[in-house]
């Protein structure tokens, strides 16, 4: 007999399979044990950018400038790679490509996605060496969802930012989940929630925190 797929569930009220993600572990581990040449690429690629918000545009845009993005949906199947800035520029048609496949899911209906959140997975995806694409398990919730999934569930937040288009859970096939939560928790450009059995982080561009 086969065993029911074991279930796991979100702190958003989201049910999904445990551990299918295919992780793939990073070559170099991000810790203690790291090499020279990683150490170096991390300071200079994540500490560096850490300050970004409080950066001149200038040089924000340009250590931005090569920000293509993959995404797989894990609820749509939809997938989507793109450049969402280009030579540090946004790139409305790339933008608005992003805004559809985050959609909320269940409701078809769309927002705005926070650019920051964009600009911190792309400094994520840099982390991983560019390697592999993101696993969207949810990004925008329209408040009719969320207050549907506050109703079922607990742990679903009144205000959570997914409402306004500002964050998201996902996880990397270019870096173990846990090592994508170092990475963000590096980062400190908002909020970081690692859920290890459901195999997600999530991340936003709320105040840094960290649970
Ligand atoms: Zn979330």
């Amino acid at each position: 007999m086969i065993a029911p797929a074991r279930l796991c569930i979100t702190h958003d009220g989201e049910k999904l399979r445990c551990g299918t993600a295919p992780v793939r572990r990073a070559r170099v581990t991000i810790g203690a044990d790291m090499d020279l040449q990683r150490r170096q690429v991390l300071i200079g690629g994540l500490a560096g950018l850490a300050g970004l918000a409080g950066m001149r545009p200038s040089a924000a845009a340009s250590a931005l400038e090569a920000n293509r993005l993959s995404f797989y949906h894990i609820h749509t199947a939809e997938t989507l790679s793109v450049a969402y800035r280009e030579h540090g520029v946004i790139v409305p048609d790339a933008i608005a490509a992003i805004d559809h496949l985050l959609r909320d899911f269940r409701t078809g209906e769309a927002h705005n996605i926070d650019v920051d959140l964009l600009d911190t997975l792309s400094l994520l995806h840099e982390a991983s060496g560019r390697r592999g694409r993101f696993e969207i398990i949810s990004g925008y919730r329209s408040p009719r969802t969320n207050a549907a999934l506050r109703a079922a569930t607990s742990g679903v937040a009144e205000k959570s930012l997914h409402i306004h288009g500002r964050a998201i859970d996902v996880r990397s096939t270019g870096l173990a989940t846990s090592e994508l939560r170092d990475a963000a928790l590096e980062l400190a450009r908002g909020g970081v929630g690692y859920y290890r059995q459901s195999n997600f982080v999530h991340l936003d561009t709320g105040a840094f925190r960290s649970w």
